[in-house]
């Protein structure tokens, strides 16, 4: 090691799903969704004008959008690029305690990278065999709480009562909930911001408003919350957004209808999928999200991640310790899905 390499920041980065160039494949691995954005979204043309200037480093169109849209006011809403710069921030912002932070041993796997990259401690709480969270492991001293719920990748939601029982237990803290997936099927938390003045709530585009590419991510939370995130931000980099993303951030939340369309399309897959899987020898934790994480009774996921693979059919393997026989299957078009389960079905006949 020379020298300077001492004092080099050492991380071992998160490792994000394959994006593959090529484009015969069925992309079951990123958790994206499979329609597409909005029309107003595809057909909302930028002027080239705006595109010389800074964007407003505020984002006020789109934070105004996003309060209207919650109910809540604007001094509520922090944006970022994708959820990932938001949860990053606020973790820079709000995990400055000795005291470790906590999060499940089986979550989002971006967690511990964060904490790592910033110096923060943590500790994991193991989540039971059925991979549920339990409300009273988060009793007791700690230097802040993160939860996605639902979770991921395991796609199982908790009830609101259960993070009011971690808020009631934490009042001297930092509560982050990570709702990246809620709109699938999970009881979101906003209804405890009034509430709780330390809860921060954070959401994304990337999943349920098919806006993976354009990276817009965003938290609700108490306006104190709100200014320090924003003295973080504005300390860092103060256009992180820039303006096409703002743009077509409020034009997708003015498409409610086709919104609340292209969520029930992909609810009614993954039900289906599950029934089908089920008849084929998988289990999976009832999913409230737009994949299924679902073991094989006799064909290891590995083998069946390769197998895939070879079938120009990507799913999302995990070598980790508990998880290591599950894959994490996106819900694709129905059309998707209904070619990955002949696959399934001809490569458990196979075994059988
Ligand atoms: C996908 C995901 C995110 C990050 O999404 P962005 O694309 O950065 O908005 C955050 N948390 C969880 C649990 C996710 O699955």
């Amino acid at each position: 090691m020379t020298a300077w390499e001492k004092n080099i920041r050492r991380v071992i980065p998160y490792v994000p799903g394959e994006q593959p160039k090529e484009t015969n494949i069925i992309k079951l691995n990123t958790n994206e969704n499979p329609y597409d954005p909005s029309p107003r979204v595809m057909q909302k043309q930028m002027e080239l004008s705006v595109l010389k200037k800074y964007p407003d480093p505020t984002a006020s169109a789109l934070v105004d959008a996003l309060a209207a849209y919650h109910h809540v006011s604007n001094k509520n809403v922090f944006v970022g690029v994708g959820s990932d710069d938001v949860l990053a921030m606020s973790f820079l912002t709000f995990f400055n305690s000795t005291e470790p932070i906590l999060f499940p041993d089986i979550t989002y796997s971006f967690y511990d990278v964060w904490a790592d990259l910033f110096k923060i401690p943590y500790r994991t709480v193991a989540v039971d065999d059925s991979f549920k969270i339990h409300a009273k492991d988060y009793y007791g001293e700690n230097g802040g709480i993160v939860i996605a719920n639902p979770n991921a990748p395991t796609g199982i939601a908790e009830p609101l009562s259960f993070i009011e029982d971690i808020l009631e237990h934490n009042k001297d803290v930092v509560v982050i909930v990570d709702e990246a997936y809620v709109d699938f099927g999970g009881e979101s938390a906003l209804a405890l911001v009034d509430k709780y003045d330390n809860l921060l709530v954070v959401r994304t585009y990337s999943k349920s408003r098919s806006m993976a590419g354009v990276r817009i991510g965003y938290a609700i939370g108490n306006e104190k919350l709100i200014n320090y995130l924003n003295d973080v931000k504005y300390s860092y980099n103060s256009y992180t957004m820039n303006y096409p993303s703002i743009v077509l951030g409020v034009e997708s939340i003015a498409d409610e209808d086709y919104f609340r369309e292209s969520i029930a399309k992909v609810i009614k897959t993954r039900e289906w999928f599950t029934l089908q899987i089920e008849q084929l020898g998988f289990s999976c934790p009832k999913s409230s999200t737009n994949f299924v994480f679902a073991t094989h009774k006799s064909i290891p996921a590995k083998e069946i991640y390769e197998k895939a693979k070879e079938n120009k059919i990507i799913v999302r393997y995990f070598n980790k310790p508990r998880i290591d026989n599950y894959l994490r299957i996106t819900i694709g078009t129905q059309e998707e899905m209904q070619i990955f389960v002949d696959f399934l079905k001809k490569l458990t006949d196979e075994a059988c």
